[in-house]
């Protein structure tokens, strides 16, 4: 039902030399068997440590990574299975912003370049029609005309997010994916690019994947959170359920670590212990089991499935 991106078993593996003597090649699993869907409209947060694979996800539904196995269906088209050219349009649709906008603007383009190249590239309009798209992009985004000729230095991290998004709106997306838009902000600015971008969903009708390393950052833009862990997906639900009626041993963990808006909820505690696990390495069955005060002999031996425990709320944990 109005599902714009539905990924259905994604593998994305890197392969790393050991070295010159030993041909051996190791392999680290970076995304494995990865399953969610995003409606259209709709937010979908997806957080976790970092190295947990959630960067890789958004990377390998844009094909900036290719996946190495698994099926990215965009409004019901598997666009995995596409060779570059025909995926083309799909460039379009999906764009994503990074992080570090300071990192992914170039420090020798004037803003109105900087915005404009997408429209260059997609060839969408060119002169008189151009700027003016420059200048309507600026505004939406809470900058005005006069930024057009200035250069990314001349602008504050929250403005530099700003005009990351304006250039990813240039081409007029369906699906943007957020790697870690906020983090690297002062946490009152988080809250206006945070308002700005659910004002612009409402206003365009976007679809956002929202990628943080941390449950608080999500919770006020997600319909639905997933948590992932080491390269799988542990718990994906809405929003609500996700924040008062935590499943998975890790997603609780997770949770026990930030304070709770509701104070009257009832709250389970536990307190997340050693670190993550090498991707070189990982532990067989639950991934999550070298860290799980819960875990039993069958956690080491057979991987969790995400199962559907009702209205829309799948975990993977065999406790369930
Ligand atoms: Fe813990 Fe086992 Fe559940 Fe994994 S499957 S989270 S180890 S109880």
């Amino acid at each position: 039902d109005n599902i714009l991106l539905d990924v259905r078993n994604l593998k994305k593996y890197f392969y790393k030399d050991e070295g010159l003597i030993s041909k051996k090649v190791q392999e680290i699993k970076a995304v494995d068997n990865v399953s969610f869907y995003i409606r259209k409209g709709e937010t979908l947060g997806l957080v976790g440590e970092s190295g947990c694979g959630k960067t890789t996800v958004g990377r390998t539904v844009m094909r900036l990574y290719e996946p190495t196995a698994g099926e990215i269906y965009y409004d019901g088209i598997d666009v995995a299975k596409l060779s570059p050219k025909s995926f083309m349009p799909y460039r379009k649709k999906i764009q994503m912003i990074f992080q570090d906008p300071y990192a992914s603007l170039n420090p020798r383009m004037t803003v109105a370049d900087i915005i404009g190249e997408p429209l260059d590239i997609h060839r969408l309009a060119s002169g008189k029609e151009r700027q003016e798209r420059i200048f309507e992009l600026l505004k939406r985004v809470g900058l005005r005309k006069n930024h057009a000729n200035r250069y990314p230095h001349e602008f504050s991290g929250g403005q530099r997010q700003r005009i990351g998004i304006a250039r990813a709106l240039s081409v007029m997306p369906e699906l943007i994916i957020c790697d870690e838009p906020i983090s690297a902000l002062d946490v009152s600015v988080q809250a206006q690019i945070v308002n700005m971008m659910e004002d612009l969903q409402r206003e365009i009708g976007l679809t956002y994947l929202f990628i943080a390393h941390d449950l608080s950052m999500v919770r006020h833009i997600s319909n639905r959170v997933g948590v992932m862990y080491l390269g799988s997906l542990m718990e994906v639900t809405t929003a609500d359920e996700l924040y008062n009626n935590p499943q998975h041993p890790y997603t609780i963990a997770l949770l026990s670590s930030i304070p709770i808006p509701n104070p009257r909820a009832e709250k389970k505690n536990i307190i997340l212990e050693g670190d993550v696990p090498s991707p070189l390495n990982p532990p067989s069955g639950c991934r999550f089991r070298t860290r799980c005060r819960y875990a039993k002999k069958v956690c080491s031996e057979v991987t969790p499935e995400l199962r559907n425990l009702g209205s829309e709320h799948y975990a993977a944990c065999h406790l369930l």
